[in-house]
């Protein structure tokens, strides 16, 4: 669970899940409500787990199946990314750049 580099407090899931949500790059700190912003190491990791919903999905293409069981499996695939994304996050008192 990411940690607020500013006061030391761990952030919950559920507090974590609905900032990560959000279109705004800083997510404020429920604790101390300073700006927290992603670590550029953990935006790397996001993305890639992002990029197993279109691999769920070129899998079931590959396939040609039309089956409810792919689309279970891609709303499956969508909501554990979602899930994750607490447990992979870390964060930063200042925004670092990407590359
Ligand atoms: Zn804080």
């Amino acid at each position: 669970m990411p940690v607020c580099k500013n006061c030391k407090e761990e952030w919950r899931w559920i507090e974590t899940i609905k900032k990560s949500l959000t279109l705004a790059t800083g997510m404020t700190c429920p604790y101390c409500g300073k700006k927290q912003y992603l670590t550029a190491a953990c935006r790397k990791k996001s993305s890639l787990s992002i990029l197993l919903i279109p691999l769920v999905m070129l899998i079931a293409i590959l396939f040609d199946n039309s089956s409810p069981f792919f689309l279970f499996f891609l709303i499956g695939t969508g909501v554990l990314v979602v899930c994750i994304q607490p447990f992979i996050m870390e964060l930063s008192d200042d925004e670092e750049p990407l590359w």
